[in-house]
């Protein structure tokens, strides 16, 4: 039985919304049911002994997958949002953001935010991109069934997680400079079950010449200029999209042709954090 309104009755072994705001018995204090796990962070007074939106009972905790119907008409109005604003337009890439939920990739204070159009705080002082920005990202990426992907910048994990549906049988390889970001996106994607993305620790900027030529490449973190191994791991008519520039960056798109890097697109007004690391700032 899962409760669904504030007469129903919470028995042990309830399956808990993960957006449900709960409240300790003791204290008081309320959460996310996200944000519970085990117990009350405040008086640390076990799961148990939670009140569940108002009424007394019992807790157990959901698959970590669990997507809900509240988050799911979030993330519609999220998409038709992005529509609006026309940086959405491409309905495989608005199929691969319905399939990835955002609040599975957010940290648990800001759940509640997962599903708006704006950037998250995220561990080490990093950020979760804005929706919109991620959905044009990879709109101009334009990546094909079977691809083999570059990403520098895991972060949480998200944009790597939209890209893995879009290239079905191919492949996500994404970067990440922080260690404790590497493990947030891992355990993201497994809580997502998203298995075609290999996360690698390391300096992106240096790309990851072992696994080239990649079809496309995408650098969520501001560059001074496209990292020269980048360019040269790219396949031959490979996409590459990175935001250039140190405190407002220019969204570039570039294409690899046989005699040269060819500029197709650019946009001004993003605000990325910077890339570290050997070709970083
Ligand atoms: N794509 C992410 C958002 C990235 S924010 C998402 O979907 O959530 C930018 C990320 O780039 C941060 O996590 C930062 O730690 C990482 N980063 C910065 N410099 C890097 C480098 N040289 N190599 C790899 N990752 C880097």
């Amino acid at each position: 039985m899962n409760p669904k309104t504030k007469t129903d009755s919470i028995e042990r072994g309830d399956e808990i919304p993960r957006d449900a705001i709960c409240t300790c018995k003791s204290c008081h204090h309320d959460f996310f049911r996200d944000c519970v796990k085990s117990s009350c962070t405040c008086c640390a007074k076990d799961e148990h002994s939670l009140i569940l939106d108002g009424i007394e009972g019992f807790l157990s905790i959901r698959p970590e997958s669990y997507f809900g119907e509240a988050n799911k008409i979030r993330n519609e109005d999220l998409i038709k949002a992005m529509k609006v604003k026309g940086s959405l337009t491409d309905s495989k890439v608005e199929e691969a953001i319905r399939k990835v939920p955002r609040h599975l990739f957010v940290p648990s204070n800001v759940i509640k935010f997962a599903y708006e159009d704006g950037p998250l705080p995220s561990q080490n002082e990093q950020t979760i991109s804005q929706p919109s920005v991620v959905a044009r990202m990879t709109e101009w990426l334009d990546v094909k069934k079977g691809n083999k992907v570059l990403e520098i910048g895991c972060g949480s994990g998200w944009q790597s997680a939209i890209l893995s549906l879009l290239v079905e049988g191919g492949n996500v390889f994404s970067i990440e400079i922080s260690s404790v970001l590497v493990e947030f996106a891992k355990k993201n994607h497994a809580k997502a079950g998203i298995k075609n993305v290999e996360i690698i620790e390391g300096d992106g900027s240096l790309g990851l010449p072992e696994k080239s030529p990649f079809d496309r490449i995408i650098i969520t973190a501001a560059c001074p200029k496209i990292p020269k191994p980048l360019v040269e791991q790219l396949s031959m008519d490979g996409l590459l999209v990175a935001p250039i520039g140190e405190f407002m960056q220019s969204m570039v798109l570039l294409k690899k042709t046989k005699d040269c890097i060819k500029e197709l697109k650019r946009e001004l007004g993003y605000f990325f954090v910077p890339l570290k690391g050997k070709f970083g700032f």
